[in-house]
């Protein structure tokens, strides 16, 4: 499921091939994934428009098409973007392609239909009437903090909740938490400053990383909890047989051994 990572990773290939080309068409070859927006009325708003820029939020991509008009992108559990070559053929869970005047055209592809595509007039307006909370890459120390550090329950549960901080997924959210040898069911309320001053560093690490690799995963280190996740995977760093544990309606991987549950939890 695309997390801020992946969600950077589209956005930086978005930018560096559909930006100030006219938009010639809007083919909507599924109708499923737009959201509070018909076929008709996303191809009228838009073509003849340019994407002049966009603006990535937690897991949210926003594409700028003129004076209050937006294009929203989610990608749900399997959206990504592909970038065509003329003529080539779109894959076949191509749900929305973009036409553009050099005849290239810019698929958004999304096999389980999760994702979700929708036209607004402003991104702080859609941050706040979602009550999203501050990008995960763009919060402060102290910022992160006091929102982690004020909440009870389950630390992992904390770093998934998109009203708290926005971007972090269950896989990075139990890569973060195996960077810092944390139990992912910790009380958030009983970390000390120490703790969580290890978090945010480890928050910003893991997902900056991810980034600079593209997320491709066969290129993350194999230290990496995420490259090993799964039945009967053994840890990175011990060698013990991983767990997992359902925490924060997510199935959480762990390792029992580095990551014990201490008695302050
Ligand atoms: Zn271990």
């Amino acid at each position: 499921m695309p997390e801020l990572p992946e969600v950077e990773t589209f956005k930086r290939y978005l930018d560096s091939t559909s930006l100030r080309q006219r938009i010639t068409n809007v083919d909507v070859r599924d109708a499923y994934v737009l959201k509070r927006v018909s076929a008709r009325q996303l191809a009228r708003r838009l073509k003849g428009r340019r994407f002049e820029n966009s603006h990535r939020h937690g897991k949210h991509l926003f594409v700028r098409a003129g004076d209050e008009l937006w294009l929203r992108l989610h990608f749900g559990m399997t959206g990504w973007l592909q970038y065509l070559k003329r003529n080539e053929e779109p894959p076949k869970t191509a749900r929305v392609l973009f036409s553009f005047a050099n005849n290239r055209r810019l698929a958004f592809d999304d096999q389980r239909k999760f994702g979700e595509i929708e036209l607004i007039e402003g991104v702080d307006e859609f941050v706040q009437t979602r009550s999203l909370g501050s990008d995960a890459l763009e919060i402060s120390l102290s910022q992160f903090k006091a929102i982690v550090g004020k909440h009870c329950g389950a630390v992992k549960a904390i770093l998934l909740n998109q009203q708290l901080i926005a971007g972090i997924g269950n896989l990075y959210a139990d890569e973060i938490l195996f960077r810092t040898r944390m139990h992912p069911a910790t009380d958030a309320a009983r970390l000390s400053d120490k703790d969580l001053t290890r978090l945010f560093h480890a928050t910003r690490y893991v997902l900056e990383k991810a980034i600079a690799l593209k997320t491709d995963f066969k290129r993350l280190p194999k230290s990496w909890l995420l490259t090993h996740r799964g039945k009967g995977a053994k840890c990175p760093r011990c060698g013990s047989g991983l767990k997992s544990a359902t925490i924060g309606g997510r199935t959480a991987w762990f390792c029992p051994h580095c990551q014990k549950r201490t008695s302050r939890s």
